[in-house]
C-alpha cells in the first residue's frame, strides 16, 4: 500500500476486500479519516502535476497548468505558496519624494519591520502636532488678551486668532506627508503570499494611483499615499495564480511579462484622465512565481511570448480528467469526502454506504471504464448538497438516502432540460415506444456533458425530378448527407432501388438547440433503410452509433446518459455499439427496465430493429453478404 495515502494512517485495511468500494476502508464514518495538513497532500490524483509542483518550489519555477475545471490547478498552486520559503517575506513602503511629489520612493524592508517604521513616523508627527496646537493655544491666548487690553475690540481679536489657527494647520500638514504608505504588509502572514488575479482588470493586477478630487488647495492626499498595490506585488516572493490566461487582455499579457522579467515594477494610475495617472512610482518589487492555467484552447490565445516566457523558465503540465480505479484510489476519494466535510465545518460525517454512494458516482462520472473521475470540484458539490440535506434535517450523520437526494437535486440545467422534455413529450403522448412504423427510429444523442435525450428520425424517399437530393430540416442537415452517403455504399450494392435518382427527405423530430448529432448516423441510415425497402421498424428500440462506409458500427460518446433517457421514455430495448459497451454505467433502478444489445454491424442493427419476418430476414442476410463482399475486396474508405 502507498505510504502517502494519508487516509491510510491508523486506518485498518482488510486484504481480503480490496475489491469493494471504499478499497478496503475499515471504518463507520468519514470522521474516522485523517486528512493531512499540507494542501499538497490533500490533492487525489494528478501526480505527475503534484510533482512538479514540489520540484517548482524548490526551484521557483514558473507553471502552466492546462485542462479541465475543477480538476485543482488553483488547489495545487496554493499549495505551491506553502512550500515557498517565508523567511524571505518583504514588507514594502511608499514615500512622498520631497523632490518631486509625483514620483513617489519605495524601500523594502524584511516582514514585520513596515508596521514599527510607520508606528515611529506617525508617534513623531503626534509629538510634533501635539507641540505645534500647544504653542498655538499659547499665541492665540497671548493675541487675544493683548487685542482685549490694547485695542479692546474683541471682533479683531476673533480675526486675528482665525488667522493664525490657518497658519498653523496649513504648515502642519507637512508632517502627515512624513508618514510612509505601507503599501504591503507581511507581518501576520504565515506562509508565503497566494495571489488569485484570474480575470482581474488593470489596476488589480499591476497597481494602481487613486483619483484624488482634491488636487491642490490643502485639502489634497498627498501621491505615495494614494499608491495602491496590484496583485503582482501582494505576491511578491509568493504565488501569483492566473486562471483563464487568454481571456487577460493582451496589453496587460504584456506587462505581466515585464513585470516576470525585471521582478520589479512601477505604479502608476490606470485611469488615463485620473490624477494618479501622474503619478508613477519607483518600481516596486514583484519577484513571484506564476502559475498560469486554463483549458486546451487557452494556450491558443495566449500571448505567445509569456508562454514561451513560463515555458523557457518553467514547466508545462497538463491535468488528468479521469483517474484509474484502485483500492488506493477509492481510499483516497473517501478522504476526498472528508477532506471537503471538514472544509465546509458544518456537514455531518458521512457513513460508509454515503462514501460508497458518491465512490459509485465518481466511477459514472468518469464515463470510462475502470476509471474515476477526477473533476472533483463537481463531486464536492455533490458531497456539499448531501450534507446539507441531512444538516437541514439535523441528522447526526450524512446516509446513502441524503446522496442520492442530492444527486438528483444537483443535475445540470441540462439534465433538468432534458428530463423536463420527456415528461413533457410524455404528457401530450408524443413519444413512440411501442408498435411499428416505416421510416421512424428513435435515436438518441446528448446535451450539453451529462444528459441524453431520445431524439426520433423520420425517413421518406420520393422519386427526384432531377438528381436525387439529401433533405434534411434543421442544423442537422450535415450529419444526415454525411449518413446517407455512408449509407448509400451498402444500399448500392444490396437494393435494386437507385437512390441518386431519389430525394431522401430527413427530419429529425423536434430536435433542438445544443443536441450534438455526430452519432445519429446508424439512426439516420436504418431509418432510410427501413424507408426505401418499405419494412417497418420496431417503436420500442431506440439506437445510438456511428457508421462507416463499411456499415460498420463506430464508438459515440454518451452511452450511459442516453441509456438512461431511453428508458426514461419508456422504451425497452436500447442498441449501443459494440466498443461502447463498456462505458455503460447506468444507475441501477434502470438496470431492469431495458435491455442493453451491444452491435458491430448495421446488420445487427437492423436484425434488431426491423419488424415484420420474412423480408427482414431477407434484407438482414443480403446486407450481410454484400457488406461482407465490400469488406474483401477493400474497396471501401
Ligand atoms: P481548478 O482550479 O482546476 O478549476 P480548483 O483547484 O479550484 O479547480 O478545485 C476546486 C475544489 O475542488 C478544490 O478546492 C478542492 O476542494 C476540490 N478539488 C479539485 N481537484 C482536486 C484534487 N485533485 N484533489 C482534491 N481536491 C480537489
Amino acid at each position: 500500500l502507498g505510504s502517502d495515502v494519508g487516509a491510510d494512517a491508523g486506518v485498518e485495511i482488510a486484504d481480503d476486500e480490496e475489491d469493494n468500494l471504499l478499497g478496503g476502508l475499515q471504518l463507520d464514518t468519514s470522521a474516522d479519516i485523517s486528512v493531512p495538513d499540507r494542501l499538497v497532500d490533500q490533492v487525489i490524483g494528478q501526480d505527475h502535476a503534484r510533482d512538479i509542483i514540489l520540484k517548482a518550489a524548490k526551484q521557483r519555477r514558473h507553471v502552466m497548468m492546462i485542462g479541465s475545471p475543477g480538476t485543482g490547478k488553483s488547489m495545487l498552486a496554493k499549495a505551491m505558496s506553502q512550500l515557498l520559503p517565508r523567511e524571505e517575506l518583504q514588507d514594502i513602503l511608499v514615500y512622498h519624494n520631497p523632490d518631486d511629489g509625483n514620483e513617489p520612493k519605495v524601500r523594502t524592508v524584511p516582514a514585520g519591520k513596515g508596521e514599527q517604521i510607520v508606528d515611529a513616523h506617525k508617534e513623531e508627527a503626534q509629538k510634533r502636532n501635539q507641540m505645534r496646537s500647544f504653542l498655538m493655544w499659547i499665541i492665540i491666548a497671548v493675541i487675544f488678551g493683548y487685542t482685549l487690553l490694547i485695542l479692546q475690540n474683541p471682533v479683531m481679536g476673533i480675526i486675528a486668532a482665525a488667522l493664525v489657527y490657518i497658519a498653523f494647520k496649513y504648515t502642519s500638514r507637512g508632517s502627515d506627508a512624513m508618514i510612509p504608505n505601507l503599501l504591503i504588509n507581511n507581518a501576520d502572514q504565515q506562509t508565503a503570499p497566494f495571489e488569485d488575479a484570474t480575470g482581474a482588470h488593470a489596476g488589480a493586477l499591476l497597481g494602481d494611483v487613486r483619483h484624488d478630487p482634491f488636487q491642490s488647495g490643502g485639502m489634497e492626499t498627498p501621491s505615495h499615499d494614494r499608491v495602491e498595490a496590484g496583485a503582482i506585488h501582494k505576491a511578491n516572493k509568493g504565488v501569483l495564480f492566473v486562471d483563464e490566461i487568454n481571456t487577460l487582455d493582451i496589453r496587460s499579457q504584456q506587462k505581466l511579462m515585464t513585470a516576470i522579467q525585471e521582478g520589479k515594477f512601477s505604479i502608476t494610475g490606470q485611469s488615463e484622465r485620473s490624477s494618479g495617472a501622474m503619478v508613477q512610482t519607483e518600481p516596486v518589487p514583484c519577484d513571484f512565481v506564476m502559475v498560469a492555467a486554463g483549458n486546451l484552447d487557452a494556450m491558443e490565445n495566449m500571448h505567445p511570448a509569456l508562454r514561451s516566457r513560463i515555458k523557457g523558465y518553467g514547466y508545462e503540465v497538463y491535468m488528468d480528467d479521469t483517474i484509474e480505479d484502485t483500492p488506493e484510489m477509492r481510499r483516497k476519494l473517501a478522504r476526498f469526502i472528508a477532506q471537503e466535510v471538514e472544509k465546509d465545518g458544518r456537514l455531518p460525517a458521512f457513513t460508509r454506504e454515503a462514501m460508497q454512494e458518491v465512490i459509485l458516482e465518481a466511477q459514472r462520472r468518469a464515463g470510462r471504464k475502470d476509471h474515476l473521475t477526477l473533476e472533483l470540484r463537481n463531486l464536492g458539490g455533490l458531497v456539499r448538497v448531501a450534507g446539507d440535506i441531512a444538516r437541514a434535517e439535523d441528522k447526526e450523520f450524512t446516509d446513502r438516502a441524503e446522496v442520492l437526494e442530492a444527486k438528483d437535486r444537483s443535475r445540470s440545467i441540462e439534465q433538468q432540460l432534458a428530463d423536463n422534455y420527456i415528461e413533457r413529450r410524455n404528457d401530450y403522448d408524443m413519444t413512440v415506444n411501442q408498435g411499428d412504423v416505416v421510416g421512424r427510429v428513435n435515436g438518441l444523442a446528448v446535451m450539453g456533458d451529462d444528459s441524453g435525450i431520445v431524439m426520433p428520425v423520420m425517413a421518406e424517399v420520393a422519386p427526384s425530378q432531377g438528381p436525387g437530393e439529401v433533405i434534411a430540416t434543421g442544423k442537422l442537415q450535415e450529419i444526415a448527407q454525411e449518413s446517407v452517403q455512408n449509407v448509400s455504399a451498402i444500399i448500392k450494392k444490396f437494393s435494386d432501388e437507385d437512390i441518386s435518382n431519389k430525394d431522401i427527405h430527413i427530419q429529425f423530430v423536434q430536435a433542438h438547440e445544443g443536441v450534438e448529432g455526430d452519432s445519429a448516423s446508424v439512426t439516420v441510415a436504418t431509418a432510410v433503410i427501413s424507408a426505401l425497402e418499405n419494412i417497418p421498424i420496431e417503436q420500442n428500440v431506440a439506437m445510438t452509433g456511428s457508421l462507416s462506409v463499411r456499415g460498420d458500427v463506430l464508438p459515440v460518446g454518451g452511452v450511459t446518459h442516453k441509456i438512461e433517457a431511453a428508458a426514461k421514455t419508456g422504451v425497452d430495448t436500447v442498441i449501443i455499439p459494440k466498443a461502447n459497451e463498456q462505458d455503460v454505467m447506468i444507475e441501477d433502478e434502470f438496470k431492469d427496465q431495458v435491455e442493453i444489445v451491444p452491435v458491430s454491424h448495421i446488420s445487427e442493427v437492423l436484425e434488431v430493429a426491423l419488424a415484420g419476418e420474412p423480408e427482414k430476414d431477407s434484407l438482414v442476410d443480403r446486407l450481410r453478404s454484400i457488406t461482407g463482399k465490400a469488406l474483401e475486396s477493400g474497396e471501401t474508405q
